[in-house]
């Protein structure tokens, strides 16, 4: 009997009829003979709303109260996704995220895994029931506190699950039929992929494309976890997230490009007017590391001669703005810069594929469509495999648009759907 490991979004058990709809899909799978554990999310934009409510009761809420706050909406949506299958004559029975056995890291809010014993769950299993595990939450080793492990983080728990229970598969639902080669909420004309490596899914997915969470990627190619990605929506295939391309197809030629990318949850800081000299870009990224603060892209100007002042940029999720401006301006004292800039207006593009390596025209095509979109690059970064841009955030759909069609990606068939969900 093979082991399947499921996980539906948000948008997939939005309402009522969702869920029900969800549970006569699980029910079906159990049917076909397998043994299923589920991996839900909260009920559509509840966690948006959990933290809209936090915000207006404390301005900058964190740590662990806002942890408990926000693993509520995964307990709501597990307990009556167990009625909705119990009701139509299958045993379930829901877990949180602790009694799955997922324990992490005592930093709240974006806790790491660290080991999985789902010892409750093999249990539920073995005596025939569909086990649902609340996405998203674990509880920490040394103080055995909630967490959650960020945003998007139920792909996180589906994926360490299948890791831990050694599934055949782990199956992302969500309200798009797979991964495409863009956005299908900004390019209408997107293409699915049948397959995609993990290597090209971790650069879409930290670049920007939340159909699949960085960590989720991260962990599924570690324990070589194949990954399919499909609409809870529709029967249709949907992306094989995976080393190899699925058995039985043809090899198939590496794509130069797998896709194009954005985020616009992403702030700037500017530190202007930072003394040149050796020590003081240290001082200031120890500040932010301290404030146990991840940041993305960073650039140092090339210092004025008069002044020997230069400014430097980074860009840092919005949401960890506040915490970071605190820090910089705590190191003011040691480095002696100006002043600080805070820029939210601002929108990241990416364009990612391993042939990048060896195709020498691709950063001029890149730009030279920025250009004729009229788009303004602010940063630029590159790895071997990506090349990014910051510029303002009104100008990202159209960048996208152009960067999707100038590397030939656009579809001449069947406009992508998308289902459901927000896009919040
Ligand atoms: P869920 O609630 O199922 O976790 P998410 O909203 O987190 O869903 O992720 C699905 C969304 O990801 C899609 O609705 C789509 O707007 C977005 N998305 C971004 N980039 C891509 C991409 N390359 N392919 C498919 N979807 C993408
Ligand atoms: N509910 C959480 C969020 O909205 C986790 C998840 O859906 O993966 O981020
Ligand atoms: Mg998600």
């Amino acid at each position: 009997m093979a082991l399947v490991v499921q996980k539906y979004g948000g948008s997939s058990v939005a309402d009522a009829e969702g869920i029900k709809r969800v549970a006569r899909r699980i029910v079906d799978t159990k049917k076909s003979g397998n043994q299923v554990v589920v991996v839900v999310s909260a009920m559509g934009d509840t966690t948006d709303e959990l933290i809209d409510l936090a915000e207006q009761v404390a301005p900058i809420p964190s740590g662990r109260e806002f942890d408990m706050l926000l693993t509520a909406g995964e307990r709501i949506s597990m307990a009556l996704l167990a009625m909705a299958i119990k009701s139509l004559g299958h045993a379930a029975q829901s877990f949180t995220g602790s009694q799955a056995g997922v324990i992490t890291d005592s930093v709240h809010n974006k806790a790491r895994i660290i080991d999985v014993t789902p010892g409750r769950i093999r249990t539920a299993l073995d005596e025939g029931n569909i086990a649902i595990v609340a996405g998203f939450q674990g509880v920490s080793q040394d103080k055995k506190d909630i967490t959650t492990l960020g945003r998007g983080g139920s792909d996180t728990t589906a994926v360490a699950l299948a890791a831990a229970l050694d599934a055949s598969v782990c199956e992302i639902y969500t309200d798009v039929d797979g991964v495409f080669t863009a956005d299908p909420r900004v390019v209408k004309k997107a293409r699915k992929m049948e397959w995609i490596a993990f290597e090209d899914m971790l650069e879409l997915a930290s670049s920007g494309s939340k159909v699949l969470l960085h960590r989720c990627v991260e962990y599924a190619r570690r324990y070589n976890i194949p990954i399919h990605v499909r609409s809870s929506f529709s029967g249709l295939p949907g992306t094989w997230v995976s080393n190899e391309p699925p058995q039985g197809d043809k090899p198939m030629e590496q794509a130069i490009i797998s896709g194009v990318s954005h985020d616009t949850s992403e702030a700037k800081i500017t530190v202007v007017g930072v003394p040149d000299k050796p020590g003081e870009a240290a001082t200031i990224f120890r500040a932010i590391a301290d404030a146990e603060i991840n940041i993305d892209m960073v650039v140092q100007n090339v210092s004025a001669a008069a002044t020997g002042l230069t400014d430097i940029s980074f860009t840092l999720p919005k949401t960890e703005g506040h915490k970071a401006m605190e820090a910089l301006t705590r190191a003011q004292s040691v480095v002696a810069f100006d002043s600080l800039r805070y820029d939210d207006q601002i929108g990241k593009i990416s364009l990612v594929g391993a042939g990048m390596k060896t195709n020498p025209g691709v950063t001029a095509t890149f730009f030279e469509a920025l250009s004729n979109a009229g788009v303004n690059i602010e940063l630029i970064s590159t790895s071997e495999i990506r090349i990014s841009v910051v510029t303002r955030v009104n100008d990202v759909n159209s960048a996208v648009q152009a960067v999707h069609s100038a590397f030939g990606l656009d579809s001449d068939s069947d406009e992508a759907v998308v289902y459901g969900g927000t896009g919040r």
